[in-house]
């Protein structure tokens, strides 16, 4: 299927210049800033803190580069129409290919990206060659990866050689996600919009039903077998007042989440042309807004990171770990 090379190659070659390497005509990397930041300052994700999760040896990608189903306003995606292109990122068309061999060029690539590193003189041999070893797949980056018709063998594939996989969605396809057989190690729903007015303005869905699908969704998982994280973005003046925590303690009750995550929008990418700077709330009102759901809903605070702005609230004493983590391990808030 050769689709792209015609329509898309404008948004592919803005893509390549900002740092995105392609696997294949619809999966894509990109090195995280905190694979970068642990490497060269051993400076750890989040993720690290929370779920042990090692940031030099986290592939983060996508195998839905170009779809989605929604035009949220708060995302950094580069959309076709930001450059000028008209093009359905409603419909991706299935894709067949090898998985395996698919799997071989995102490690390959994984490498490639961070084969400068070296020769970093911050960088200790043996980092880089834990990183040239990944343990772990943020399967985020851009589009919907739901919408990509061979999910299940891709993480079928990357369990099978010993990577954790993060699977982030905005859970608008029940159909896939209530439907897995092989889950992901861990099973991320982003949402910011606590009722169906304000999910059609700011997740501006591009599909009808939207809101519902994602709704039946949340009331399968429950019992879903796998950790499950409501990730809440966070603007200020748009989701950040009373209404809103009683508005997600509903969702939360639905969904019974192992854990939340509320964290800060970031004011980057081309967010910045929908959205401001005064949107960006600071740590302390997220830790705020943590302590009055945590009220609300009976989920104590376990941690919270600074640099990235967010609070975890579970019911679970110490969350699951996927990796060795980072130095020093697991700690309280900052
Ligand atoms: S887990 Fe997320 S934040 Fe951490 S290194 Fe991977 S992509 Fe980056």
């Amino acid at each position: 299927m050769n689709i792209l090379r015609e329509d898309l190659e404008p948004l592919r070659e803005v893509m390549k210049k900002q740092g995105y390497y392609f696997a294949n005509e619809h999966t894509v990397l990109k090195t995280c800033s905190w694979t970068r930041n642990a490497l060269t300052q051993k400076r750890f994700c989040y993720k690290c803190k929370f779920y042990g999760i090692e940031s030099h040896r986290c592939i983060q990608m996508s195998p839905a580069a170009f779809w989605c189903w929604n035009a949220c306003v708060h995302c950094w995606r580069l959309r076709p129409q930001d450059v000028g292109l008209s093009w359905n990122e409603t419909r991706m068309p299935d894709f067949d290919g090898d998985i395996s061999e698919l799997v071989d060029r995102i490690i390959e690539g994984q490498k490639r990206l961070l084969s400068g590193y070296k020769v970093h003189s911050k960088v200790e041999q043996r980092m880089f060659e834990e990183a040239m070893n990944p343990k772990h797949v943020a399967i985020s980056l851009t589009g919907e990866p739901t919408l990509y018709n061979k999910l299940e063998d891709l993480l079928k594939e990357f369990h099978k050689r010993g990577l954790s996989t993060f699977l982030v969605t905005r859970g608008v396809r029940p159909d896939v996600l209530l439907n897995l057989q092989e889950k992901p190690s861990q099973l991320y729903i982003s949402m910011e919009a606590y009722n169906r007015e304000m999910y059609e303005w700011l997740n501006q869905p591009l599909v009808p039903r939207a809101w519902e699908k994602t709704m039946e969704t949340l009331r399968g998982l429950p019992d879903y077998g796998r950790p499950t994280v409501l990730r809440i973005t966070l603007m200020r003046n748009i989701n950040m007042d009373d209404n809103a925590i009683k508005g997600f303690s509903k969702i939360i009750d639905i969904m019974q989440p192992t854990y939340i995550e509320p964290k800060a929008y970031m004011y980057v990418g081309a967010s910045m042309l929908r959205l401001t700077k005064e949107n960006m709330p600071t740590h302390e009102e997220v830790m705020s807004f943590a302590e009055k759901l945590s009220k609300e809903t009976g989920y104590p605070i376990r941690s919270e990171s600074k640099p990235s702005r967010i609070a975890l609230l579970s019911k679970l004493e110490k969350p699951i770990r996927f990796g060795k983590g980072c130095p020093g391990g697991w700690s309280g808030p900052d």
